[in-house]
């Protein structure tokens, strides 16, 4: 992608700044774009535009019309998406630096299916209804509809910048609400495009912003503290988290947080082992190891550990990294030399702790431009104690420690002892362990002999510090509307 100025789009307008920001490939270092952030003048315009067409008095606006008649604009907006499937490719590939194999089968198209299946679910809200006889021999009829909250802040991390922001934006319009989409300021390319797509669709001016920035002090800052901001649907780190909540307790908005993780495998001894290797290899390193499920600590029955060990490092040592157009599994770089410095910090604490690497540990060298990238060597260690920093803190990179269990029991508790609760990855041929096993860990998505096969629309939850509320399918649909009960009297005299 050639060098690009990205602008904000707010309300039907296209609108510079006089704050800009370079957006650097992790691939090369290169300089892909400068982006401009919004200032907090124009997130107040995006939520004013955005509460006028959601929820303000003009009749037949977004939040007023008929369901139907918006999924009808937003199954045209995915129609139009689709025919720019190639330039949301070549954008996630640059912004991310990921090959374009991963970015055809996991960004295009999901995106393209999210709007269609969020607008098949809204077909299917129905509204509740009853007829009633009260107290005091009063007779009542009461219907429930689902109203638009009004403006949706959707802030979004970089990890899956397409499918993140589909994910929030969908359910928002469909509901007709105004979504202003926040992308994370390492992945401005294909939000953009996304802004490009709705100027051209149906969807009317006001309903869709795109707000480019930072954080604290910057776009994201001055969203989450507008008042005039409904509800706030965030995903990435959970100390972010925390700030957003705090600032949405100031007027009482509503938050969906879907945060960080430190997931665990459990292996237990009557594994297929191929099987096992095939599924943890993608659950290490898949996307270099930033998917908020990916695997950081994997617990190995002790009849098997070695077994595990001997296989996961080999195949991780064999690993195609920095390699865009490799056909298959491969890794590109981390996000940034910044993210880089964070997990090689953290696989240096690993020998000081009294553990080793069976595989990686350090930054690979290619003797090209891709030196000045931020890629690091998919790395599995052995030996260290639960409390190790390796062990216990997310590193949001294609790292596994490994450890060796005797029971279930102590498998359980290994599994549960953190403070996060995203998700798990139980490996069993014996079914019943396998469900009993999900039932005693604590995350909000159990995998049994798989690791993300996952249908969009499914529910989306952490415990602990992993996220507050849910998203996906109806749970979003729901969390992006209002319920109001409509009671009505009547009188059986009347003729
Ligand atoms: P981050 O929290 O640093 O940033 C996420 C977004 O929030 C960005 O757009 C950023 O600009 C914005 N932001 C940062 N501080 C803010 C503030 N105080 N107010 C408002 N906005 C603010 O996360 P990240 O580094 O982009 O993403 C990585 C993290 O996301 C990891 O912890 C990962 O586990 C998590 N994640 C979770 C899930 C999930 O579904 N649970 C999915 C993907 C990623």
């Amino acid at each position: 992608m050639s060098r690009k100025k990205l602008e904000n789009y707010i309300a039907g307008r296209w609108v510079a700044s006089d704050r800009e920001f370079d957006k650097r490939s992790p691939f090369d270092g290169s300089l892909l774009a400068t982006v401009c952030e919004a200032t907090e003048e124009m997130v107040d315009e995006a939520v004013t535009e955005g509460r006028e067409i959601s929820i303000g008095s003009r009749s037949g606006s977004w939040g007023s019309m008929p369901m139907r008649d918006r999924l009808a604009v937003i199954n045209g907006f995915a129609d139009r998406l689709m025919t720019r499937a190639d330039d949301l490719i070549e954008a996630e590939v640059a912004d991310t630096g990921r090959s374009y194999w991963q970015s055809r089968t996991f960004d295009g198209a999901r995106a393209v299916g999210l709007f269609k299946a969020y607008a098949g679910a809204g077909a299917n809200m129905e509204n509740r209804s009853m007829r009633f006889s009260g107290g005091m021999g009063f007779e009542g009829m009461w219907y429930t509809t689902r109203r638009p909250k009004g403006v949706i802040a959707c802030i979004c991390p970089w990890n899956m910048p397409l499918l993140m922001a589909s994910m929030k934006v969908a359910p928002a319009l469909v509901m007709g609400n105004a979504a202003i989409l926040k992308p994370s300021e390492e992945t401005p390319s294909s939000a953009t495009i996304l802004a490009e797509i709705v100027a051209c669709s149906d969807i009317p001016d006001g309903a869709f912003s795109l707000l480019h920035g930072f954080g604290p002090g910057s776009t994201g800052g001055h969203l989450t503290a507008h008042p005039g901001v409904d509800a706030i649907c965030f995903t990435g780190e959970s100390a972010t988290g925390s700030s957003i909540m705090k600032a949405a307790a100031t007027g009482l908005r509503e938050v969906s947080l879907e945060l960080g993780g430190k997931n665990a495998a459990v292996i237990f001894q009557d594994v297929v082992m191929d099987r096992v290797i095939e599924g943890m290899t993608r659950s290490a390193f898949f996307n270099c190891g930033q998917i908020c499920f990916c695997t950081e600590r994997a617990y190995v029955h002790r009849a098997r550990f070695d077994e595990f060990v001997d296989r996961i490092s080999t195949v991780a040592g064999e690993i195609i990294i920095g390699d865009r157009n490799h056909n298959g599994f491969s890794i590109g770089p981390l996000i940034s030399t910044g993210h880089r410095d964070k997990v090689k910090s953290l696989l240096d604490t690993v020998a000081n702790d009294g553990g080793e690497f069976v595989a990686g540990g350090g930054i690979p060298e290619f003797g090209d431009a891709r030196d000045s990238g931020a890629f690091i060597q998919p790395s599995v260690a052995i030996g260290l104690a639960e409390t190790a920093q390796f062990v216990k803190k997310e590193a949001f990179g294609p790292v596994l420690h490994i450890a060796p269990f005797d029971h279930e029991d102590e498998a359980v508790a290994l599994a549960n002892d953190t403070e996060f609760g995203l998700s798990t990855c139980i490996w069993t041929e014996n079914l019943s362990r396998a469900h009993r096993v999900a039932a005693r860990i604590r995350v909000g998505h159990a995998w049994i002999n798989a690791w993300q096969i996952r249908d969009l629309l499914s529910p989306l939850s952490g415990a602990g510090i992993s996220g507050v509320g849910e998203q996906g399918g109806r749970l979003s649909l729901e969390f992006c509307s209002l319920p109001q009960t409509v009671t009505a009297r009547i009188h059986p005299e009347d003729a």
